[in-house]
C-alpha cells in the first residue's frame, strides 16, 4: 500500500479525538482520524452513553415498582416487568445513531477515517493495521487521544462472571446477586441501576467511604438511598478472589455472588501504541502534557485520558477543540476556571470547582452557604428533597470559587454552575439574578443569599 499523507493526524475517535478532527476539518486543516474500534469511543459505545441509558431504564422500572407497593400519590401499578433483551436493543440503538452521528460530522468537515489500530514508528510516522493490511501515515502533527481502559486486579481477571464496565452493560439477564468491587463513579451508576432492576448488590470498597473523592456531606444522601435499597455497603474491604460463587474479602466475610463487576480505575491506554519508538515524558502511564497538551515531543500532542485525571468526556472534548484551534494557528492555552464532574448516582451528585476544604487548603479565607431541598417548592412537588446546594465563595469579595450539590436531577445545574465560575461570578450576582420559580435551581440562589446573610426561605 502507498503511504498516505496528512497534515493532522489523530490517533482515536472517543470525544477527545473525534472533536478535536471535527474542529481540525472546520478550521481547513487535512486531516486523517484513525479509530481501532468505533467511532465515539468509551464515552459513546461503553461509557457515559449506555450506562446513563441503563440508569434511565432502572429508574423507569424502579418508579412503577415504587407504584406497585403505593407510594403516596395515588397512583397504583401492577406489578412491572422488564425484557432486558428488548432494553439492550433500546440501548444499542441509541449507541448506533450516535456512531453514525460521529461518522457523519467528521465526513462534513472533511476529514478522512482510516479504520485500525495505530502504532508509532516515528514521530511523524504511524503504521496502521487495517482490515487490507498494513496502512502506513505520514503527518506534520499527531494528536494521540487513545484514552483508558478498566484496570483489572491481578486476583480477578476480567472473564466468566467476573465483569468490566463494558460486559456489565451488556447482560441479558439481571443478576440475582451482584458484587461490585469499587465504590467509585462506575461501580455506585451501575450497581446502583442494577439494585433499581431488582439485583441484590453489594458493594466491596477499599476506602472507609464510598465516593471517597467526594466529601461526607455530598456522599451522605446517597449512602442512605442505597441502604433504603437494600444494598449491602462493605467499607475498609478489599476483594481477594472469586471462586464458586463466593467473592473472597481480605480480613472478612465472603460475599455471594452471582457476577461482580470490578470498577477500580482506568488506566491510560498506551500498550500497543508504540510510543516507546517516541520515549516521551511519562507521568507513570499517562503522557505528560503542557497547558497546550503539547508532549515532550514536538508535533506531538496528547488529550483526553491517556494523559490522566479528570477522566472525564466533557474535558477529553474541550482539549480537542483546543488543540485543532492551535494546529490552526490560534494562541491558545488551556485557562478553563473549572471542570464539572457529575455523579449520576441516586440522588447525583455535581462539584465544579473547590471544596470547602479545598479551598482552605488552597489558602483561601472562605465563607460557605448551604441551602437544602427541603425547603424548595420544586423539591416538594417531586417527592425527592433530600439533598442541597453548597455555594463557597471568598469572604472578602464574594467570588465563587467552588459550588457543590447533591440530589435529584442536579446534574441539568452543571451548565449554571459552571457558567458562574467561569464568568468570575460573586455571590452578589447569583443572589440578584431571578431564577425561575419552583424549580431546583432557585436553591443556588439561595444559597446564594444565606452566603450574604440573607436568605429568604429558610
Ligand atoms: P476514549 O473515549 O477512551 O477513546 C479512545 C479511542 O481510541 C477508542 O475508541 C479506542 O478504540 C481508540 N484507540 C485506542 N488505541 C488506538 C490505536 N492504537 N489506534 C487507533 N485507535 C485507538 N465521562 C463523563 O464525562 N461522563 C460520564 O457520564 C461518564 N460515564 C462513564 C461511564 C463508564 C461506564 C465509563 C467506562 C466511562 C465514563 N466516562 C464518563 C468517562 C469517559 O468515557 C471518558 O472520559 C472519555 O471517553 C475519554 O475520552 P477519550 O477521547 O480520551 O478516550
Ligand atoms: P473511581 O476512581 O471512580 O473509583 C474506584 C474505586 O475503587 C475507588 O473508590 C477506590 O477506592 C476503589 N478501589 C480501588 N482498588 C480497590 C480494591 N482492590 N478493592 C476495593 N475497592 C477498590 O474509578 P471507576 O469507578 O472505575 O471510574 C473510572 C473513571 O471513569 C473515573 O475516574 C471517572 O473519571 C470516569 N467515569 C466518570 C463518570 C461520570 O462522569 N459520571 C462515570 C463513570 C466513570
Amino acid at each position: 500500500m502507498t503511504d498516505i499523507k496528512c497534515k493532522l493526524l489523530v490517533i482515536g475517535a472517543g470525544p477527545g479525538g473525534y472533536v478535536c478532527a471535527i474542529r481540525a476539518g472546520q478550521l481547513g486543516i487535512d486531516t486523517i482520524v484513525v479509530e481501532a474500534e468505533r467511532m465515539g469511543g468509551t464515552c459513546l459505545n461503553v461509557g457515559c452513553i449506555p450506562s446513563k441509558a441503563l440508569i434511565h431504564a432502572a429508574d423507569e422500572f424502579y418508579k412503577l415498582r415504587m407504584f406497585a407497593d403505593k407510594v403516596p400519590l395515588g397512583i397504583s401499578a401492577k406489578e412491572p416487568s422488564i425484557d432486558v433483551t428488548q432494553t439492550r436493543q433500546w440501548m444499542a440503538g441509541i449507541v448506533g445513531r450516535l456512531n453514525q452521528g460521529v461518522e457523519g460530522l467528521l465526513k462534513k468537515a472533511g476529514v478522512r477515517s482510516v479504520a485500525g489500530a495505530a502504532r508509532f514508528l516515528d514521530g511523524k510516522t504511524v503504521v496502521v493495521e487495517t482490515g487490507d493490511g498494513e496502512q502506513r501515515i505520514r503527518a506534520e502533527t499527531i494528536v494521540i487521544a487513545t484514552g483508558s481502559a478498566p484496570i483489572e486486579l491481578p486476583a480477578l481477571p476480567f472473564g466468566g462472571d467476573v465483569l468490566s464496565s463494558t460486559e456489565a452493560l451488556e447482560l441479558t439477564e439481571i443478576p440475582g446477586r451482584l458484587a461490585v468491587v469499587g465504590g467509585g463513579y462506575i461501580g455506585l451508576e451501575i450497581g446502583t441501576a442494577y439494585a433499581k432492576l431488582g439485583s441484590e448488590v453489594t458493594i466491596v470498597e477499599a476506602a472507609d467511604r464510598i465516593l471517597p473523592q467526594y466529601d461526607v456531606a455530598l456522599t451522605a444522601p446517597v449512602e442512605k438511598r442505597l441502604v433504603a435499597l437494600g444494598v449491602d455497603i462493605r467499607t475498609l474491604a478489599k476483594a481477594t478472589s472469586f471462586s464458586d460463587g463466593n467473592l473472597g474479602v481480605e480480613d472478612g466475610e465472603g460475599v455471594a455472588a452471582d457476577k461482580v463487576l470490578v470498577a477500580v480505575g482506568r488506566r491510560p491506554r498506551t500498550r500497543r501504541v508504540g510510543l516507546e519508538e517516541l520515549g516521551l515524558t511519562m507521568d507513570r502511564d499517562f503522557i505528560t502534557i503542557n497547558e497546550q497538551c503539547r508532549t515532550s515531543m514536538r508535533g506531538v500532542f496528547a488529550i483526553g485520558d491517556v494523559t490522566g485525571e479528570p477522566m472525564l468526556a466533557h474535558r477529553a472534548m474541550a482539549q480537542g477543540e483546543m488543540v485543532a484551534g492551535i494546529i490552526a494557528g490560534e494562541n491558545l492555552a488551556w485557562d478553563k476556571a473549572a471542570i464539572a464532574a457529575v455523579c449520576f448516582t441516586y440522588p447525583e451528585i455535581i462539584t465544579v470547582g473547590l471544596s470547602p476544604d479545598e479551598a482552605e487548603t488552597a489558602g483561601h479565607d472562605i465563607q460557605v452557604g448551604q441551602f437544602p431541598f427541603q425547603a424548595n417548592g420544586r423539591a416538594m412537588t417531586t417527592e425527592r428533597e433530600d439533598g442541597f446546594v453548597r455555594v463557597v465563595a471568598r469572604k472578602d469579595n464574594g467570588v465563587l470559587l467552588g459550588i457543590q450539590a447533591v440530589g435529584e436531577g442536579v446534574s441539568e445545574l452543571s451548565a449554571t454552575f459552571s457558567l458562574a465560575l467561569e464568568m468570575g461570578a460573586r455571590l452578589e450576582d447569583i443572589a440578584a439574578t431571578i431564577h425561575a420559580h419552583p424549580t431546583r435551581s432557585e436553591a443556588f440562589q439561595e444559597a446564594a443569599l444565606k452566603s450574604l446573610g440573607h436568605a429568604l426561605h429558610i
